[in-house]
């Protein structure tokens, strides 16, 4: 669960400096961050509201934002399936669907099992909303992510970089650059400069989302994979 206050909407740290005008994760104009306990008393709050009677799709809605944000992705998946059946033109129901089943706000539980019906409605997102950026980092991830399953690190790493021309302070485009550059997990062979250039961006991730511990797992391993080269190259 993060602990770091973060979209209302979709739960995302906040992730550049100044005023807050928009999530760079779901696109929603923005004027505040909520608080962890935030979004807790108004799930709470909510839940009481709604009481016995079947909730309104806008009340459905929120339900999904907040336990979105609350990292209790398989409750919002249900709730935002049950939206989507009501609002299919919205892209925010969409988006926040392909969020929860690629487990946002949960790290570590990334998995392909969900693939088709994200596909489903990033296909949908792509041809109805193409240049809102949420579907632009959304889709440049996915495809990231595809390519990893096949081992294909040369063109994730290109496209990797286009990405963060576009999307510099996002944390998992960072995080799945620094894979790319590690030839995802295909090390051997790898110099101390390839480990140096993915712990540059491994870090930004963290930096990016402390509460990304996939990020923070990894830059602990490739500093320490790093002292090693070093020290077999001086002994
Ligand atoms: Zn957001």
């Amino acid at each position: 669960m993060p602990n770091l206050p973060g979209c209302p909407y979709c739960g995302s740290p906040k992730t550049t400096e100044g005023e807050i005008t928009s999530c760079q994760y779901c696109g929603k104009a923005i004027s505040r961050l909520t608080t962890i306990q935030q979004k807790q008393s108004r799930l709470s709050k909510l839940a009481n509201e709604i009481g016995r009677k079947p909730p309104t799709k806008e009340q459905m809605m929120e339900l999904g934002e907040l336990t979105l944000g609350l990292g209790q992705t398989a409750q919002a998946v249900n709730y935002l399936r049950a939206v989507i059946k009501q609002d299919t033109e919205g892209a925010h129901p969409r988006l926040l669907l392909c969020l929860s089943l690629l487990g946002f706000n949960q790290p570590g539980v990334e998995s392909s099992v969900h693939a088709r019906e994200i596909g489903l409605h990033v296909a949908w997102l792509k041809e109805h909303y193409v240049d809102f950026p949420p579907v632009r980092w959304l889709s440049y991830y996915l495809e990231m992510q595809r390519l990893s399953r096949t081992g294909d690190w040369p063109r994730a790493v290109a496209l990797g970089k286009q990405a963060l021309d576009e999307f510099p302070n996002n944390y998992l485009l960072n995080s799945m650059l620094a894979a790319a550059l590690l030839r995802f997990g295909k090390t051997i062979g790898l110099a101390k400069a390839d480990y140096q250039m993915a712990l540059k961006y491994m870090k930004i991730a963290v930096e990016m989302n402390p509460d990304y511990t996939p990020a923070v797992r990894n830059s602990h391993a490739i500093e320490k994979k790093i002292a090693l080269l070093i020290a077999k190259h001086e002994g």
